[in-house]
């Protein structure tokens, strides 16, 4: 390839390789990845087909809980696929049983239910809802959420979301309303008669991590109860350990009517669930179902992330290592002259000093390090919750050559230097 025929130099063409391997034609091409492939994984660590070795500080997005090919997960899923891999989800299994209970029993939930997904998870809570309306609000319908949310890209949970994209797939779901997140005062001006919940993230993540603050949410809670109305909490990602308790809202003081997990839950396999407590069971023979709901191997994975996550200890490793990442990226941002940093237990939030997300990722990318930026100007951190003070250390110096390669391209873009 010759740079010097191209008119000018992009910030990408500053900072990056030219990619070793083109992608597949044959992929739709909905997501954009970089070029490389993944071949290998082992805790906080990913290889490539070039066997180059990679610290991932995204754990695809949250979901690997527990780092690359943990040897519980590896364990579980072997005996559970040499037992039984899938009776069918009309027919009990002990996995099933199994996770429902414990989840139930940690949580104070009286009723659980598995899927596979996020967003199949929030789609099932406003189901949930929408029933518990029709049975004990007159047949409201209408669920509250915040306008910055995001609750995944199935159709109720995009209309529930407001978020980028949506209106690219109109028209959407009706009967969602939206309203700007941490505004107590402007929650209780959208209640009215239709509305039958309000469905927050205790900490927003595509948002830019953005945690609720402990004002608004027991709040909402208080507001939720007075006016007779369910309140759902979408922990898919800040659940299950990821924020140093079992769940974010055990943090905030505050309890749900509905839960909805997912992402960390499966520590790598596709499972979520949806909990549901006290009135909110309504639930009937029916009114819910799917293929792979329940299903055992996928169960038995989540029977093995949550025992590991339940183990003691580990949860106060979560914050202790949150903590020292927290450190760590603060003395960076101030170094860089970047922003604030937001979060709780291992999930954060940095905010740049401008919108230079995208290129600080491919930066990161190429000095062997995995991030992921919710918005232009944030990077998002959700490394394994096993990650060690030496993983984190190792991140900070890639991530400070990162933060180099895009300041030193800035000021080449700037003077219009090429390569
Ligand atoms: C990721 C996410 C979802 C969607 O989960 P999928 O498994 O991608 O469908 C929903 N809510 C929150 C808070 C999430 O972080």
């Amino acid at each position: 390839m010759n740079l010097f025929r191209r008119p000018a130099p992009s910030l990408d063409d500053l900072i990056l390789d030219a990619p070793h391997e083109l992608p597949s034609e044959s992929l739709m091409p909905t997501v954009a990845r970089p070029a490389q492939v993944f071949v290998r994984g082992q805790g906080s660590w990913l290889w490539d087909s070039e066997d180059r070795a990679y610290l991932d500080f995204s754990q695809g997005s949250a979901a690997n809980s527990l780092g690359h090919s943990p040897q519980v997960l590896i364990n579980a899923l072997a005996d559970q696929s040499q037992a039984l891999i899938n009776p069918g989800s009309g027919l009990h299994n002990r996995a099933q049983l199994n996770l429902v209970d414990r989840l139930c029993q940690h949580t104070g939930s009286d009723q659980g239910y598995l899927l596979n997904s996020g967003a199949e998870a929030c789609e099932a809570a406003i189901k949930l809802a929408r029933k518990w309306g029709q049975l004990h609000r007159g047949g409201a319908y209408r669920i509250i959420s915040a306008s910055t949310g995001c609750h995944g890209r199935s159709f109720a949970a995009m209309a529930a979301s407001a978020g980028a994209g949506a209106s690219r797939f109109e028209p959407l779901l009706p009967g969602f309303s939206h309203v700007p997140f941490n505004d107590l005062p402007a929650l209780h001006a959208a209640v009215d008669a239709q509305t039958v919940a309000i469905m927050l993230e205790p900490i927003q993540s595509e948002a830019g991590v953005i945690p609720a603050t402990e004002h608004y949410l027991k709040g909402v809670e208080r507001l939720c109860r007075e006016l007779g109305i369910l309140l759902i909490l979408d922990e898919v990602q800040t659940g299950i350990g990821r924020c140093g308790t079992l769940l974010a809202e055990q943090q905030y003081g505050v309890r749900a009517d509905i839960v909805t997990l997912g992402k960390g839950l499966g520590g790598g396999v596709p499972l979520a669930a949806l909990l549901a407590r006290g009135k909110a069971c309504c639930f009937e023979a029916g009114e819910l179902a799917g293929t792979h709901h329940g299903n055992a191997l996928m169960a038995a994975a989540g029977v093995a992330v949550l025992d590991t996550v339940l183990a003691n200890g580990f949860l106060q490793h979560v914050r202790e290592s949150g903590l020292y990442l927290g450190e760590g990226l603060a003395r960076l941002a101030y170094r860089y002259d970047h922003g604030q940093l937001r979060g709780h237990g291992l999930m954060w939030g940095l905010t740049l000093s401008d919108d230079c997300a995208d290129a600080v990722v491919k930066a990161a990318l190429h000095e062997g390090l995995i991030l992921n930026a919710p918005q232009p100007d944030c990077l998002r951190f959700t490394p394994a919750l096993t990650v060690s003070k030496s993983n984190i250390d190792e991140m900070l110096v890639r991530l400070a050559r990162a933060f180099a390669r895009v300041r030193t391209a800035q000021l080449q873009c700037r003077k219009g230097i090429a390569v």
